[in-house]
Protein backbone atom coordinates (compact mmCIF):
# COMPACT_ATOMS: atom_id res chain seq x y z
CA UNK A 1 0.00 0.00 0.00
CA UNK A 2 1.40 3.43 -0.95
CA UNK A 3 0.89 6.64 0.99
CA UNK A 4 2.75 9.56 1.94
CA UNK A 5 4.32 10.94 5.30
CA UNK A 6 5.09 14.68 5.73
CA UNK A 7 7.32 16.43 8.06
CA UNK A 8 10.30 19.01 8.81
CA UNK A 9 12.24 19.49 5.23
CA UNK A 10 15.30 19.70 6.54
CA UNK A 11 18.53 18.81 3.78
CA UNK A 12 17.45 19.05 0.17
CA UNK A 13 17.75 16.63 -2.82
CA UNK A 14 15.81 13.81 -3.58
CA UNK A 15 16.19 10.34 -2.79
CA UNK A 16 15.22 6.92 -3.87
CA UNK A 17 15.83 3.59 -2.19
CA UNK A 18 14.73 1.12 0.41
CA UNK A 19 14.17 1.18 4.31
CA UNK A 20 16.37 0.17 6.71
CA UNK A 21 14.85 0.15 9.99
CA UNK A 22 17.05 0.80 13.10
CA UNK A 23 15.81 0.11 16.78
CA UNK A 24 15.38 2.13 19.56
CA UNK A 25 17.79 0.67 21.99
CA UNK A 26 21.08 -1.75 21.44
CA UNK A 27 22.61 -4.16 23.41
CA UNK A 28 25.77 -3.12 22.23
CA UNK A 29 26.57 -0.70 24.84
CA UNK A 30 30.11 0.69 24.98
CA UNK A 31 32.50 -0.39 28.33
CA UNK A 32 33.20 2.64 30.82
CA UNK A 33 35.45 2.60 33.71
CA UNK A 34 33.88 4.30 36.66
CA UNK A 35 36.19 6.21 39.37
CA UNK A 36 35.89 4.86 42.65
CA UNK A 37 33.57 7.91 43.86
CA UNK A 38 31.47 7.54 41.22
CA UNK A 39 30.65 4.12 41.86
CA UNK A 40 27.76 4.04 44.22
CA UNK A 41 26.11 7.15 41.84
CA UNK A 42 26.48 4.56 39.25
CA UNK A 43 24.63 1.75 41.20
CA UNK A 44 22.26 4.32 42.00
CA UNK A 45 21.70 5.09 38.84
CA UNK A 46 20.99 1.13 37.85
CA UNK A 47 18.02 1.34 40.38
CA UNK A 48 16.32 4.12 39.23
CA UNK A 49 16.45 2.84 35.96
CA UNK A 50 15.23 -0.29 37.73
CA UNK A 51 12.96 1.70 39.42
CA UNK A 52 11.23 3.55 35.75
CA UNK A 53 10.87 0.53 34.06
CA UNK A 54 8.83 -1.27 36.71
CA UNK A 55 6.66 2.18 36.86
CA UNK A 56 6.74 1.36 32.98
CA UNK A 57 5.76 -1.90 33.52
CA UNK A 58 2.19 -0.78 35.83
CA UNK A 59 1.23 2.11 33.48
CA UNK A 60 1.46 -0.62 30.76
CA UNK A 61 -0.70 -2.97 32.53
CA UNK A 62 -3.13 -0.87 33.68
CA UNK A 63 -3.44 0.42 29.95
CA UNK A 64 -4.04 -3.27 28.43
CA UNK A 65 -6.78 -4.16 31.16
CA UNK A 66 -8.84 -4.85 27.82
CA UNK A 67 -6.24 -6.57 26.24
CA UNK A 68 -5.76 -10.18 25.21
CA UNK A 69 -4.76 -11.87 28.19
CA UNK A 70 -1.25 -13.18 26.47
CA UNK A 71 -0.30 -9.47 26.26
CA UNK A 72 -0.58 -9.11 29.57
CA UNK A 73 1.40 -12.44 30.54
CA UNK A 74 3.84 -11.13 28.74
CA UNK A 75 4.27 -8.36 30.47
CA UNK A 76 4.20 -10.32 33.58
CA UNK A 77 7.10 -12.44 32.62
CA UNK A 78 9.03 -9.65 31.70
CA UNK A 79 8.46 -8.36 34.75
CA UNK A 80 9.74 -11.04 36.58
CA UNK A 81 12.92 -11.62 35.02
CA UNK A 82 13.74 -8.12 35.92
CA UNK A 83 12.69 -9.22 39.76
CA UNK A 84 14.84 -11.74 39.20
CA UNK A 85 17.93 -11.25 41.82
CA UNK A 86 19.99 -12.41 38.64
CA UNK A 87 19.02 -9.27 36.79
CA UNK A 88 18.60 -7.10 40.24
CA UNK A 89 21.37 -7.73 42.11
CA UNK A 90 23.93 -9.23 40.23
CA UNK A 91 24.70 -6.43 37.97
CA UNK A 92 25.41 -3.76 41.48
CA UNK A 93 28.11 -6.46 42.19
CA UNK A 94 29.34 -5.89 39.12
CA UNK A 95 29.50 -2.31 39.03
CA UNK A 96 31.24 -2.35 42.19
CA UNK A 97 33.71 -5.56 41.82
CA UNK A 98 34.56 -4.10 38.39
CA UNK A 99 33.90 -0.32 38.33
CA UNK A 100 31.93 -0.37 35.10
CA UNK A 101 28.87 1.11 33.86
CA UNK A 102 25.53 -0.19 34.41
CA UNK A 103 24.52 -0.67 31.06
CA UNK A 104 27.97 -2.47 30.39
CA UNK A 105 27.20 -4.37 33.63
CA UNK A 106 23.77 -5.54 33.03
CA UNK A 107 24.56 -6.98 29.83
CA UNK A 108 27.04 -8.86 30.67
CA UNK A 109 25.11 -10.71 32.92
CA UNK A 110 22.08 -10.97 30.69
CA UNK A 111 25.17 -12.51 28.53
CA UNK A 112 25.62 -14.97 31.54
CA UNK A 113 21.77 -16.29 31.38
CA UNK A 114 21.11 -16.44 27.82
CA UNK A 115 24.20 -18.77 27.52
CA UNK A 116 22.49 -20.56 30.48
CA UNK A 117 19.36 -20.97 28.31
CA UNK A 118 20.54 -21.54 25.34
CA UNK A 119 22.01 -24.75 26.94
CA UNK A 120 18.52 -25.97 27.65
CA UNK A 121 17.04 -28.88 26.03
CA UNK A 122 13.48 -27.86 26.50
CA UNK A 123 12.66 -25.39 23.44
CA UNK A 124 10.01 -23.36 25.19
CA UNK A 125 12.72 -22.59 27.81
CA UNK A 126 15.01 -22.11 25.42
CA UNK A 127 13.16 -19.14 23.75
CA UNK A 128 12.96 -17.25 26.98
CA UNK A 129 16.59 -16.39 26.33
CA UNK A 130 14.50 -13.58 23.78
CA UNK A 131 12.72 -12.39 26.54
CA UNK A 132 15.54 -11.75 29.02
CA UNK A 133 17.37 -9.88 26.00
CA UNK A 134 13.83 -7.60 25.33
CA UNK A 135 13.16 -7.35 29.39
CA UNK A 136 17.33 -6.15 29.60
CA UNK A 137 17.02 -3.95 26.41
CA UNK A 138 14.14 -2.04 27.77
CA UNK A 139 16.87 -1.20 31.09
CA UNK A 140 19.56 -0.21 28.24
CA UNK A 141 16.95 2.23 26.94
CA UNK A 142 16.24 3.99 29.89
CA UNK A 143 19.90 3.86 31.21
CA UNK A 144 20.88 5.50 28.17
CA UNK A 145 20.10 9.03 27.25
CA UNK A 146 21.68 8.36 24.12
CA UNK A 147 21.14 4.70 23.50
CA UNK A 148 23.92 3.69 20.45
CA UNK A 149 21.66 2.38 18.21
CA UNK A 150 23.26 2.87 15.40
CA UNK A 151 25.79 0.72 15.96
CA UNK A 152 23.63 -1.68 14.93
CA UNK A 153 24.00 -0.07 10.98
CA UNK A 154 27.99 -1.89 10.85
CA UNK A 155 28.36 -2.89 7.33
CA UNK A 156 25.65 -1.83 6.30
CA UNK A 157 26.45 0.20 3.05
CA UNK A 158 24.90 1.73 0.35
CA UNK A 159 23.82 4.20 -1.72
CA UNK A 160 19.93 3.00 -2.15
CA UNK A 161 19.96 3.10 1.92
CA UNK A 162 17.17 4.95 3.44
CA UNK A 163 17.68 4.92 7.25
CA UNK A 164 14.29 5.24 9.55
CA UNK A 165 14.52 6.12 13.01
CA UNK A 166 12.25 7.32 15.76
CA UNK A 167 15.32 9.43 16.91
CA UNK A 168 19.19 10.05 15.92
CA UNK A 169 21.49 11.95 17.79
CA UNK A 170 24.15 13.76 15.86
CA UNK A 171 26.71 11.22 16.96
CA UNK A 172 24.79 8.86 15.22
CA UNK A 173 24.56 10.99 12.45
CA UNK A 174 28.30 11.25 11.84
CA UNK A 175 28.82 7.11 12.28
CA UNK A 176 26.90 7.43 8.96
CA UNK A 177 29.51 9.23 7.34
CA UNK A 178 31.51 6.16 6.35
CA UNK A 179 27.82 4.81 5.36
CA UNK A 180 27.12 6.40 2.48
CA UNK A 181 23.84 6.14 2.84
CA UNK A 182 21.08 7.69 0.14
CA UNK A 183 18.90 9.64 3.25
CA UNK A 184 17.35 9.11 6.81
CA UNK A 185 14.14 9.96 8.08
CA UNK A 186 13.13 9.97 11.74
CA UNK A 187 9.88 11.03 13.53
CA UNK A 188 11.63 13.80 15.83
CA UNK A 189 13.94 16.77 15.79
CA UNK A 190 14.06 20.15 14.59
CA UNK A 191 15.22 22.28 11.41
CA UNK A 192 18.41 23.36 13.17
CA UNK A 193 19.52 20.57 14.78
CA UNK A 194 22.53 19.56 14.88
CA UNK A 195 21.67 16.15 13.47
CA UNK A 196 19.29 18.79 10.65
CA UNK A 197 22.76 20.04 10.28
CA UNK A 198 24.53 17.59 9.59
CA UNK A 199 22.63 16.01 6.93
CA UNK A 200 23.11 19.58 4.97
CA UNK A 201 26.99 19.23 5.47
CA UNK A 202 26.79 15.83 4.08
CA UNK A 203 24.69 16.80 1.26
CA UNK A 204 22.09 13.97 2.26
CA UNK A 205 18.69 15.06 1.47
CA UNK A 206 16.78 14.36 5.03
CA UNK A 207 13.50 14.97 6.55
CA UNK A 208 12.52 15.01 10.11
CA UNK A 209 9.94 15.71 12.48
CA UNK A 210 7.46 12.56 10.86
CA UNK A 211 6.34 11.71 14.04
CA UNK A 212 5.06 7.86 12.97
CA UNK A 213 7.80 6.76 10.34
CA UNK A 214 9.47 4.23 12.27
CA UNK A 215 6.13 2.26 13.36
CA UNK A 216 4.65 3.14 9.92
CA UNK A 217 7.46 1.81 7.14
CA UNK A 218 8.84 -1.73 7.45
CA UNK A 219 12.20 -2.57 6.27
CA UNK A 220 13.21 -3.00 2.61
CA UNK A 221 10.44 -1.07 1.68
CA UNK A 222 10.72 1.23 -1.23
CA UNK A 223 10.68 5.22 -0.42
CA UNK A 224 10.79 8.28 -2.24
CA UNK A 225 12.41 10.99 0.21
CA UNK A 226 11.93 15.06 -0.77
CA UNK A 227 14.50 16.33 1.02
CA UNK A 228 13.57 19.53 0.25
CA UNK A 229 9.87 19.72 0.36
CA UNK A 230 9.49 17.33 3.98
CA UNK A 231 7.84 14.74 2.14
CA UNK A 232 8.11 10.61 2.37
CA UNK A 233 6.47 8.61 -0.55
CA UNK A 234 6.33 4.77 0.81
CA UNK A 235 5.68 2.26 -1.94
CA UNK A 236 4.97 4.87 -4.79
CA UNK A 237 3.75 3.14 -7.47
CA UNK A 238 5.53 3.45 -11.12
CA UNK A 239 4.40 6.54 -12.12
CA UNK A 240 5.61 8.41 -9.14
CA UNK A 241 8.78 6.56 -8.96
CA UNK A 242 9.46 7.50 -12.91
CA UNK A 243 8.42 11.13 -12.27
CA UNK A 244 10.43 11.29 -9.24
CA UNK A 245 13.69 9.85 -10.99
CA UNK A 246 13.46 12.29 -13.52
CA UNK A 247 12.89 15.15 -10.52
CA UNK A 248 16.22 13.54 -9.10
CA UNK A 249 18.39 14.08 -12.25
CA UNK A 250 17.04 17.39 -12.65
CA UNK A 251 18.24 18.45 -9.13
CA UNK A 252 21.81 16.61 -9.90
CA UNK A 253 22.30 18.86 -13.05
CA UNK A 254 21.23 21.89 -11.37
CA UNK A 255 23.93 20.73 -8.47
CA UNK A 256 26.74 20.06 -11.25
CA UNK A 257 25.86 23.57 -13.15
CA UNK A 258 26.52 25.50 -10.03
CA UNK A 259 29.85 23.81 -9.30
CA UNK A 260 31.63 25.69 -12.01
CA UNK A 261 31.09 28.70 -10.38
CA UNK A 262 34.14 26.91 -8.24
CA UNK A 263 36.87 29.42 -9.46
CA UNK A 264 34.39 32.05 -9.85
CA UNK A 265 34.75 35.42 -7.09
CA UNK A 266 31.76 35.74 -5.27
CA UNK A 267 31.91 39.79 -6.03
CA UNK A 268 28.40 41.38 -6.26
CA UNK A 269 27.38 43.82 -9.13
CA UNK A 270 28.89 46.65 -7.67
CA UNK A 271 31.88 44.96 -7.06
CA UNK A 272 31.68 44.31 -3.17
CA UNK A 273 33.75 41.30 -2.37
CA UNK A 274 32.17 39.12 -0.50
CA UNK A 275 33.91 36.39 1.49
CA UNK A 276 32.97 32.70 1.32
CA UNK A 277 33.66 30.43 4.49
CA UNK A 278 33.13 26.94 5.34
CA UNK A 279 31.71 25.22 8.14
CA UNK A 280 33.41 21.89 8.84
CA UNK A 281 32.91 19.00 11.44
CA UNK A 282 36.23 17.27 11.11
CA UNK A 283 39.90 17.68 9.71
CA UNK A 284 38.85 15.61 6.16
CA UNK A 285 36.19 17.79 5.54
CA UNK A 286 39.00 20.04 4.58
CA UNK A 287 38.81 18.83 0.89
CA UNK A 288 35.67 19.34 0.36
CA UNK A 289 36.49 23.33 1.32
CA UNK A 290 39.65 23.52 -1.45
CA UNK A 291 37.18 21.81 -3.48
CA UNK A 292 34.31 24.41 -3.67
CA UNK A 293 36.56 27.21 -3.89
CA UNK A 294 35.99 28.42 -0.17
CA UNK A 295 38.23 31.25 0.75
CA UNK A 296 38.53 29.45 4.73
CA UNK A 297 36.92 27.52 7.40
CA UNK A 298 34.96 30.26 8.98
CA UNK A 299 33.52 27.24 11.35
CA UNK A 300 35.45 24.07 12.92
CA UNK A 301 32.92 22.55 15.19
CA UNK A 302 35.26 20.53 17.13
CA UNK A 303 33.35 19.03 19.77
CA UNK A 304 32.23 16.69 16.37
CA UNK A 305 35.57 14.68 16.12
CA UNK A 306 34.92 13.24 19.84
CA UNK A 307 31.70 12.65 20.13
CA UNK A 308 30.46 9.25 21.09
CA UNK A 309 33.55 7.80 22.28
CA UNK A 310 34.12 7.69 26.57
CA UNK A 311 36.17 10.10 27.28
CA UNK A 312 37.98 13.74 26.85
CA UNK A 313 40.53 13.71 23.94
CA UNK A 314 43.92 14.11 25.11
CA UNK A 315 45.81 17.34 24.03
CA UNK A 316 47.68 15.42 21.41
CA UNK A 317 44.92 13.66 20.04
CA UNK A 318 43.44 17.09 19.59
CA UNK A 319 46.77 18.96 18.10
CA UNK A 320 46.89 16.03 15.42
CA UNK A 321 43.27 16.68 14.42
CA UNK A 322 44.13 20.33 14.26
CA UNK A 323 47.26 20.17 12.36
CA UNK A 324 46.11 17.91 10.11
CA UNK A 325 42.70 20.73 9.41
CA UNK A 326 45.42 23.41 9.33
CA UNK A 327 47.91 22.05 6.93
CA UNK A 328 45.10 20.84 4.25
CA UNK A 329 43.97 24.64 4.03
CA UNK A 330 46.97 25.54 1.80
CA UNK A 331 47.19 28.89 3.61
CA UNK A 332 43.53 30.12 4.12
CA UNK A 333 42.27 30.49 7.37
CA UNK A 334 41.04 28.10 9.74
CA UNK A 335 38.71 29.25 12.36
CA UNK A 336 38.52 26.70 15.23
CA UNK A 337 35.66 26.76 17.84
CA UNK A 338 36.70 25.60 21.25
CA UNK A 339 34.13 22.78 22.61
CA UNK A 340 30.34 23.66 22.21
CA UNK A 341 29.89 20.22 24.41
CA UNK A 342 26.44 20.11 26.38
CA UNK A 343 23.04 20.37 24.82
CA UNK A 344 22.51 17.66 22.22
CA UNK A 345 26.06 17.09 21.74
CA UNK A 346 27.16 14.78 24.76
CA UNK A 347 29.90 13.28 25.72
CA UNK A 348 30.19 10.07 27.21
CA UNK A 349 32.31 11.06 29.97
CA UNK A 350 32.40 9.98 33.55
CA UNK A 351 33.25 13.25 34.56
CA UNK A 352 32.17 15.94 32.44
CA UNK A 353 28.25 14.33 31.45
CA UNK A 354 27.47 11.91 34.27
CA UNK A 355 28.15 14.89 37.07
CA UNK A 356 26.71 17.73 34.80
CA UNK A 357 23.84 16.57 32.81
CA UNK A 358 20.07 18.31 33.65
CA UNK A 359 17.08 18.32 32.36
CA UNK A 360 17.07 21.55 30.86
CA UNK A 361 20.52 21.04 28.90
CA UNK A 362 20.30 24.31 26.12
CA UNK A 363 20.30 26.49 29.17
CA UNK A 364 23.17 24.90 31.55
CA UNK A 365 26.33 24.17 32.02
CA UNK A 366 27.01 23.89 27.97
CA UNK A 367 29.64 25.46 25.07
CA UNK A 368 32.13 28.25 26.87
CA UNK A 369 30.37 27.51 30.45
CA UNK A 370 31.18 24.10 30.57
CA UNK A 371 34.92 24.83 29.00
CA UNK A 372 35.40 27.93 31.92
CA UNK A 373 34.01 25.16 34.67
CA UNK A 374 36.62 22.00 33.22
CA UNK A 375 39.65 24.39 33.45
CA UNK A 376 42.17 21.04 32.53
CA UNK A 377 39.73 20.00 29.67
CA UNK A 378 39.72 23.74 28.55
CA UNK A 379 43.78 24.50 29.00
CA UNK A 380 44.17 20.94 26.70
CA UNK A 381 41.96 22.15 24.11
CA UNK A 382 43.64 25.78 23.69
CA UNK A 383 47.24 24.26 23.73
CA UNK A 384 46.34 22.23 21.10
CA UNK A 385 44.70 24.61 18.88
CA UNK A 386 48.02 27.02 19.66
CA UNK A 387 50.36 24.57 18.80
CA UNK A 388 48.18 24.15 15.46
CA UNK A 389 48.53 27.69 14.72
CA UNK A 390 52.21 27.06 13.93
CA UNK A 391 51.11 25.37 10.24
CA UNK A 392 49.15 27.95 9.35
CA UNK A 393 46.52 30.90 9.74
CA UNK A 394 44.58 29.71 12.78
CA UNK A 395 41.84 31.67 14.71
CA UNK A 396 39.98 31.09 17.68
CA UNK A 397 36.01 31.25 18.51
CA UNK A 398 34.29 30.78 21.23
CA UNK A 399 30.70 30.14 21.76
CA UNK A 400 27.61 31.36 23.52
CA UNK A 401 29.37 34.13 24.93
CA UNK A 402 26.97 36.11 27.35
CA UNK A 403 29.16 37.78 29.65
CA UNK A 404 31.97 40.38 30.07
CA UNK A 405 33.63 38.12 33.03
CA UNK A 406 33.38 35.27 30.13
CA UNK A 407 35.66 36.62 27.63
CA UNK A 408 38.03 38.02 29.94
CA UNK A 409 38.59 34.64 31.48
CA UNK A 410 38.75 33.29 27.95
CA UNK A 411 41.54 35.24 27.18
CA UNK A 412 43.45 35.08 30.84
CA UNK A 413 42.80 31.10 29.74
CA UNK A 414 44.69 32.01 25.98
CA UNK A 415 47.31 33.73 27.76
CA UNK A 416 48.02 30.77 30.21
CA UNK A 417 48.00 27.93 27.28
CA UNK A 418 50.47 30.56 25.44
CA UNK A 419 52.74 30.97 28.61
CA UNK A 420 53.14 27.49 29.29
CA UNK A 421 54.21 26.61 26.07
CA UNK A 422 56.36 29.53 25.71
CA UNK A 423 58.13 27.80 29.29
CA UNK A 424 58.58 24.33 27.08
CA UNK A 425 59.76 26.53 23.91
CA UNK A 426 57.12 25.42 22.11
CA UNK A 427 56.15 27.57 18.83
CA UNK A 428 52.63 28.99 18.39
CA UNK A 429 51.64 32.45 16.67
CA UNK A 430 51.54 34.85 19.08
CA UNK A 431 48.98 36.83 17.03
CA UNK A 432 46.57 34.28 16.86
CA UNK A 433 42.98 36.05 17.21
CA UNK A 434 40.54 35.21 19.22
CA UNK A 435 36.80 35.96 18.17
CA UNK A 436 33.49 35.32 19.74
CA UNK A 437 30.17 34.47 18.39
CA UNK A 438 27.05 36.03 19.03
CA UNK A 439 24.55 33.23 19.56
CA UNK A 440 22.99 34.91 23.06
CA UNK A 441 20.24 37.38 22.71
CA UNK A 442 21.82 38.89 25.70
CA UNK A 443 25.53 39.31 23.63
CA UNK A 444 23.60 40.68 20.56
CA UNK A 445 22.10 43.97 22.71
CA UNK A 446 25.22 44.49 24.74
CA UNK A 447 27.44 43.93 21.66
CA UNK A 448 30.05 46.28 22.64
CA UNK A 449 31.18 44.16 25.36
CA UNK A 450 32.39 42.21 22.52
CA UNK A 451 33.53 44.76 20.03
CA UNK A 452 35.90 45.97 22.61
CA UNK A 453 37.38 42.90 23.96
CA UNK A 454 37.36 40.10 20.55
CA UNK A 455 39.64 40.52 17.29
CA UNK A 456 36.20 39.69 15.42
CA UNK A 457 32.79 37.56 15.49
CA UNK A 458 30.50 35.11 14.18
CA UNK A 459 27.18 35.34 14.49
CA UNK A 460 25.32 31.71 15.67
CA UNK A 461 21.41 32.20 14.11
CA UNK A 462 20.55 28.78 15.34
CA UNK A 463 20.64 29.30 18.47
CA UNK A 464 20.01 33.13 18.63
CA UNK A 465 16.97 31.98 16.79
CA UNK A 466 16.59 29.35 19.56
CA UNK A 467 17.03 31.62 23.03
CA UNK A 468 15.48 34.96 20.99
CA UNK A 469 12.02 32.61 20.31
CA UNK A 470 12.43 30.64 23.31
CA UNK A 471 12.35 27.14 20.62
CA UNK A 472 13.77 24.74 21.67
CA UNK A 473 15.49 24.17 17.90
CA UNK A 474 15.04 20.38 18.55
CA UNK A 475 11.85 19.69 18.95
CA UNK A 476 9.54 19.13 16.01
CA UNK A 477 6.93 19.95 18.21
CA UNK A 478 7.77 23.67 18.22
CA UNK A 479 9.19 24.25 14.67
CA UNK A 480 6.80 25.93 13.41
CA UNK A 481 7.53 28.92 15.81
CA UNK A 482 11.02 28.61 15.11
CA UNK A 483 10.77 31.84 12.63
CA UNK A 484 14.42 33.24 11.09
CA UNK A 485 12.27 35.80 10.10
CA UNK A 486 10.70 37.23 12.79
CA UNK A 487 10.81 40.73 13.91
CA UNK A 488 12.99 40.25 16.85
CA UNK A 489 15.53 38.22 15.21
CA UNK A 490 16.32 40.68 12.47
CA UNK A 491 15.83 43.61 14.76
CA UNK A 492 19.43 41.65 16.73
CA UNK A 493 21.21 40.73 13.46
CA UNK A 494 20.53 44.29 11.95
CA UNK A 495 22.17 45.87 15.11
CA UNK A 496 25.23 43.19 15.77
CA UNK A 497 26.37 43.70 12.14
CA UNK A 498 25.84 47.49 12.29
CA UNK A 499 27.39 47.73 15.81
CA UNK A 500 30.21 45.68 14.10
CA UNK A 501 30.82 47.68 10.91
CA UNK A 502 30.66 50.86 13.31
CA UNK A 503 33.35 49.61 15.23
CA UNK A 504 35.63 48.09 13.02
CA UNK A 505 35.26 44.77 13.66
CA UNK A 506 35.17 41.92 11.09
CA UNK A 507 31.72 40.05 12.17
CA UNK A 508 30.35 37.04 9.93
CA UNK A 509 27.89 34.52 10.22
CA UNK A 510 28.08 30.73 10.76
CA UNK A 511 24.51 30.12 11.52
CA UNK A 512 22.45 28.64 9.16
CA UNK A 513 21.09 31.29 7.83
CA UNK A 514 24.00 32.42 6.25
CA UNK A 515 24.21 29.05 4.02
CA UNK A 516 20.22 29.60 2.83
CA UNK A 517 20.23 31.73 -0.44
CA UNK A 518 16.83 32.82 0.49
CA UNK A 519 18.65 35.23 2.98
CA UNK A 520 21.64 36.14 1.22
CA UNK A 521 20.32 38.94 -0.13
CA UNK A 522 18.29 40.06 3.29
CA UNK A 523 22.10 39.42 4.86
CA UNK A 524 24.10 41.68 2.45
CA UNK A 525 21.10 44.52 2.58
CA UNK A 526 22.02 44.16 6.33
CA UNK A 527 25.64 44.83 5.51
CA UNK A 528 27.19 41.15 6.74
CA UNK A 529 30.12 40.67 3.94
CA UNK A 530 31.16 37.38 5.28
CA UNK A 531 29.00 33.78 5.48
CA UNK A 532 29.88 30.57 6.92
CA UNK A 533 28.22 27.67 5.71
CA UNK A 534 29.08 24.12 4.29
CA UNK A 535 30.23 23.40 1.32
CA UNK A 536 27.67 22.41 -0.60
CA UNK A 537 25.66 25.29 -0.21
CA UNK A 538 28.77 27.92 -1.26
CA UNK A 539 28.00 27.58 -5.27
CA UNK A 540 24.25 28.31 -4.62
CA UNK A 541 24.98 31.43 -2.41
CA UNK A 542 27.91 32.75 -4.60
CA UNK A 543 25.66 32.56 -7.25
CA UNK A 544 22.87 34.72 -5.68
CA UNK A 545 25.71 37.27 -4.74
CA UNK A 546 27.02 37.41 -8.10
CA UNK A 547 23.32 38.57 -9.16
CA UNK A 548 23.22 40.93 -6.66
CA UNK A 549 23.75 44.71 -6.10
CA UNK A 550 24.13 45.73 -2.53
CA UNK A 551 23.35 49.72 -3.17
CA UNK A 552 20.09 49.18 -4.63
CA UNK A 553 19.50 45.96 -2.11
CA UNK A 554 20.09 48.53 0.94
CA UNK A 555 17.34 50.48 0.92
CA UNK A 556 14.85 47.60 0.69
CA UNK A 557 16.21 45.61 3.32
CA UNK A 558 16.17 48.83 5.45
CA UNK A 559 12.32 48.69 4.62
CA UNK A 560 11.84 45.03 5.37
CA UNK A 561 13.43 44.94 8.49
CA UNK A 562 10.54 47.85 9.72
CA UNK A 563 7.69 45.81 8.92
CA UNK A 564 5.83 43.78 12.00
CA UNK A 565 4.98 40.25 10.52
CA UNK A 566 7.22 37.30 9.43
CA UNK A 567 4.85 36.73 6.56
CA UNK A 568 4.84 40.17 5.18
CA UNK A 569 8.78 40.05 5.50
CA UNK A 570 8.82 36.79 4.09
CA UNK A 571 6.43 38.21 1.10
CA UNK A 572 8.95 41.43 0.36
CA UNK A 573 11.86 39.00 0.83
CA UNK A 574 10.58 36.74 -2.11
CA UNK A 575 9.78 39.59 -4.10
CA UNK A 576 13.61 41.01 -3.64
CA UNK A 577 14.78 37.47 -4.65
CA UNK A 578 13.05 37.70 -7.40
CA UNK A 579 14.47 40.74 -8.71
CA UNK A 580 16.63 40.33 -11.30
CA UNK A 581 19.10 43.26 -10.98
C1 LIG B 1 24.70 28.49 15.77
O1 LIG B 1 24.21 28.37 16.89
O2 LIG B 1 24.18 29.16 14.85
C2 LIG B 1 25.98 27.81 15.44
C3 LIG B 1 26.60 28.03 14.31
O3 LIG B 1 26.45 26.91 16.35
P1 LIG B 1 25.84 25.45 16.53
O4 LIG B 1 24.85 25.23 15.43
O5 LIG B 1 26.98 24.50 16.48
O6 LIG B 1 25.21 25.54 17.88
MG1 LIG C 1 25.42 27.59 18.47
Amino acid sequence: MSFTLHGLPVSGGIAIGQAHLISQATLEVSHLVIAPRMVEKEVARFEAAMQRVRAEFATMKGSLEKSPADMRAFIDLHRMILEDPELSEVPKQIIRERRCNAEWAIVQQMQVLVEQFEHVEDQYLRERSYDVRQAVERVVRELSEHPDHVSKLKGVKGENVIVVAHDLSPADVMAFKDHNFASFVTDVGGATSHTAILARGMGIPAVLGLHNARALIRDKETLIVDGTRGVVIVNPDRRILEEYELRRSQYEIEKSKLKLLKTARATTLDKIKIDLLANIEEPEDVEAVIECGADGVGLFRTEFIFLGRGDMPSEDEQFEAYRKAVKGMEGRPLTIRTFDLGNDKQMVSEDLAEERRRDNPALGLRSIRLSLAEPKVFQAQLRAILRASKFGKVKILVPMLSHAFQVDQTLAAVEQAKSSLRGQKIAFDENIEVGGMIEVPAAALAIGIFLRRLDFLSIGTNDLIQYTLAIDRTDEQVANLYDPLHPAVLMLLSHIIGSAEKAGVPVSMCGEMAGDPMFTRLLLGMGLRQFSMFPAQIPAVKQRIKQSDISEIEPIVRKIIRLEESAKIEEQIERLNAWQQ
